[in-house]
């Protein structure tokens, strides 16, 4: 399919950082093929007009739990560790199949609405997460949860079904689908456990997603037991070996930066669940100047409340100012850098996070007639500090319309929002019955 994007401003977050004006984007089988000039005997399928929008590439959400949209509100105003005990698990003790669609269809229209593209999903019954994503158009890199403490703790699936998972839908939907395994934490899984993880990430080349250092008490126990941070740890099990992805990563030595440097583990950032549940703040500028690869995530709708990564963009922005008293944290575009490039390394999609001729055409047009748009001193600060949601119109990925004009193509958004909220609410009655016999 060629499109044609018609006069465009384009953040193209290239190396120069270059902003142009007016300039269309040809896109063609699903790359960028030209900017500007058409290429020769170039006939657009479809023509877009993108005046007065400006286009950037698409966000990756670089940590989440999309199917956790059906715990959204449903544990608030609670430290983490009842957050965790007493709402998420138990609520989470109910979960189906089913629920873990409808929850992750819910996450997909949020997400594209947000100017996403792809996320990096961390859940359970993953397969009904990748029929969500080859529907919706979006790219994805999932894992199915493993906490490696007994087959029967294990939801949906022990080791071998997660990894059956993994081998069958690699590389599915033209590539938009990868998968990775998926060790909860440091905290959850055995040392045996993670080393095997390690073993298997070595042998098929699989890339691993983990949560590790989000509190002092869980780098204090891991010293205490195993004289290692969590992330030595981690690495001494071996699975900092291939692509590898940390969410949260906020308390960190600077032997732990070098690791994670050396490593190139790419950590991924949740600011608003760390303000929601009040884990503290953390310093991210030690580690982007050892090159640590920092991306954006939302983290699960349970904590967050929402899955809209442009609100990260700005969040994490104020979050590092705020924290570090320093005005300079986070400067320019490099929020923006955080949330599209960094994610999309950290996921493995190497093509994508520019607007440049040989990418991936991963588009999101923000409509500039709003009031909070002027003036235009800068564009830059507009998009991170000004700029809603709201005002993405249209959305590509792999060169594919998956919104136009603010309506989802590919998913039945309607008939979504309706399934979410009963199964959601069932889900709760379930959870309040168990709750009532475990009493009883
Ligand atoms: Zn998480």
């Amino acid at each position: 399919m060629r499109i044609r994007i018609k006069n465009p401003d384009i953040m193209t977050l290239n190396a120069e950082s270059q902003i142009l004006s007016g300039v269309d984007i040809f896109i063609d089988a699903g790359m960028i093929v030209a900017l500007g000039e058409p290429p020769e005997g170039f006939v657009p399928d479809e023509t877009i007009d993108a005046t007065n929008h400006l286009a950037l590439p698409g966000f990756f959400n670089a940590h989440c739990h999309s199917p956790m949209t059906f715990e959204r509100g449903w544990a608030e105003d609670l430290p983490l560790d009842r957050w965790f005990n007493e709402r998420i698990w138990v609520a989470e003790s109910a979960l189906t199949d089913e629920d873990v669609y409808w929850g992750a269809a819910l996450a997909a229209c949020e997400m594209i609405r947000s100017g996403c593209v792809g996320f990096n999903d961390h859940y359970f019954y993953m397969g009904e997460v990748a029929k969500v994503a080859a529907q919706s158009g979006m790219k994805a890199s999932l894992t199915w949860c493993q906490f490696g403490i007994g087959d029967d703790k294990e939801i949906g699936t022990n080791l071998d079904g997660a990894l059956k998972f993994a081998s069958e839908l690699q590389s599915s939907s033209e590539g938009r689908i990868k998968t990775v395994l998926g060790p909860h934490s440091p905290y959850v899984c055995p040392p045996d456990f993670l080393a095997e993880i390690g073993r298997i990430a070595r042998e098929t080349g699989l890339a691993v997603h983990i949560h590790a250092s989000e509190s002092p008490e869980q780098v204090a126990n891991s010293l205490k037991s195993l004289g290692k941070t969590p992330i030595e740890h981690l690495d001494s099990c071996g699975l900092f070996e291939t692509r590898a992805i940390v969410a949260h990563a906020l308390y960190l030595t600077e032997n732990d930066i070098s690791i994670l440097a050396r490593k190139n583990v790419s950590v991924a950032h949740c600011p608003l669940t760390y303000m929601k549940l009040a884990m503290g703040g953390t310093d991210l500028r030690p580690l982007l100047a050892a090159g640590v690869n920092v991306a954006l995530g939302t983290d699960g709708p349970g904590s967050n409340n929402d899955m809209d990564m442009k609100e990260v963009v700005r969040m994490a922005t104020l979050l590092q100012k705020f924290y570090n008293n320093d005005a300079e944290a986070l400067a320019g575009d490099l929020p923006l850098r955080m949330a599209t490039a960094n994610g999309a390394r950290a996921m493995g999609f190497a093509d994508s996070g520019s607007i440049e001729v040989g990418k991936s055409a991963d588009i999101a047009l923000f409509n500039m007639d709003s009031p909070h748009w002027y003036p235009k001193h800068n564009l830059t600060a507009n998009l991170v500090h000004c700029a809603k949601n709201g005002d993405i119109r249209h959305l590509l990925i792999a060169g594919q319309p998956v919104m136009k004009n603010g309506k989802i193509l590919t998913l039945d958004e309607e008939r979504i929002t309706y399934e979410a909220d009963w199964r959601a609410r069932a889900m709760v009655q379930k959870n309040m019955q168990i709750v009532r016999e475990y009493k009883a």
